[in-house]
């Protein structure tokens, strides 16, 4: 079955109990067993619930794996991802990295014991380089946040082969439609469900795909043991959501293109950063492993000019002005104060993330629109 279809039919049967087409929101929290032990597969719903169950099947279908995990948010399915670790294990992470999953491993789970290496990972060498006995997990996200560097899915997952260690891929700025990790060699796939795959900015949700039984196990052990599960409204929220992954992800890219070749040479712009320009250091891997090159922009102003990079953050009037991305409307935000204000300013400038950057989620509005508001916040 093609990504077109699944989003819409993997995983969803219509509801046994009365033949709805539309998974029901199953809003209980237990289920009533015949004889201790003589129940539907279903006890307590933190360890199931349908409407949960549906989400996980097709969520795991749209990555080509075959568990899916699903929590209350893309952090609890992070912290859940850490905990397979112990003391004394070794993470090597990107270094241009969602700003809450640098404080999660930073200041909760390096206190525990597991320590982090940050690093750029266009360049295999300084992954390989730092990769020793201790070493149990790479933790990559691609394109990432909000610098739009590529990395090889691929590459990274042969510096890890025969070794124990597993690649973990947060797919949350691609999402399945445009890359699916696990056919690149990638033990587990992690996802911010609350932004692409959701896709209206009315859930919060995070999603974990892996293949393997051993690890699957251990996953939902921990789901059910930690607890950070979504509730069932949410989820019925994403399985709708999801179903018009395909046609959102298709306008995003069309419409990201299309504002990145307006923003291509404007004077006020220093560095504009987008993949899908030839130019771009990553071009040809993203070419390599994305369908398309995706709605994410960023872009940083002539002489890292803080107050203008404000002015125009407040002037857009389509663009509005907010954290997260990847819903069908378009944001326009300010990484260095809001998505990663919790990295220290040494680290951010290390990876290009200066005070004048700009990153915009294109959505699916009509892009004359998008550009016309961009023009006027610019100035022009
Ligand atoms: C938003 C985001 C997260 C965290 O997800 P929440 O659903 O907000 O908890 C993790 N990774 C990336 C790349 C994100 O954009």
């Amino acid at each position: 079955m093609k990504i077109g279809t699944k989003v819409i039919h993997a995983g969803i049967e219509p509801d046994p109990s009365s033949g709805a087409i539309m998974t029901p929101i199953y809003q209980t929290s237990t289920y009533v067993q015949d004889a201790p032990g003589d129940h539907k597969g279903y006890e307590y719903a933190r360890t199931q619930n349908p409407t949960r169950n549906v989400l996980e099947k097709n969520v795991a279908a749209l990555e080509n794996g075959k568990y899916g995990i699903c929590f209350s948010s893309g952090m609890a399915a992070t912290d859940t991802l850490a905990k397979l670790l112990k003391p004394g294990d070794e993470v090597i992470s990107t270094n241009d990295l969602y700003g809450g999953t640098y404080r999660l491993f930073n200041t909760v789970f390096n206190p525990y014991g597991i320590n982090f290496h940050f690093t750029g990972m266009s360049d295999l060498g300084s992954v390989s380089a730092l990769i020793n006995d201790n070493t149990r997990m790479i933790w990559l996200e691609t394109p990432t946040n909000p610098m739009l560097n590529v990395i090889d899915i691929a590459g990274i997952v042969s510096l890890a082969k025969n070794r124990d260690i597993l690649v973990v891929v947060d797919n949350t700025f691609a999402s399945p439609y445009l890359q699916n990790p696990i056919d690149f060699g990638a033990d587990i796939v992690i996802h911010s469900a609350t932004k692409y795959l959701g896709g209206h900015s009315d859930s919060v949700l995070g999603a974990v795909v892996c293949n393997d039984d051993q690890l699957a196990e251990q996953l939902y052990y921990l789901q059910n043991s930690c607890g950070a599960i979504p509730g069932p409204m949410d989820c019925f929220l994403q399985l709708r959501g999801i179903k018009t992954l395909c046609l959102r992800m298709q306008r995003h890219c069309d419409n990201g293109r299309e504002i990145a070749h307006f923003l291509q040479g404007h004077p006020k712009i220093d560095r504009l950063y987008w993949p899908g320009f030839p130019t771009h250091p990553n071009h040809d891997i993203a070419k390599k492993q994305m369908a398309d090159f995706g709605g994410m922009v960023s872009f940083s102003l002539k002489g890292n000019d803080y107050d203008e990079a404000v002015r125009i953050l407040s002037a857009t009037k389509v663009f509005a002005l907010a954290e997260s991305l990847g819903g069908v409307e378009s944001l326009i935000g300010h990484p260095a104060s809001m998505t990663h204000a919790s990295i220290p300013k040494e680290e951010r400038e290390k990876t290009g993330l200066v005070d004048s950057l700009i990153r915009l989620s294109v959505g699916i509005e009509d892009p004359e629109d998008l550009i016309a508001d961009l023009k006027q916040a610019l100035g022009d």
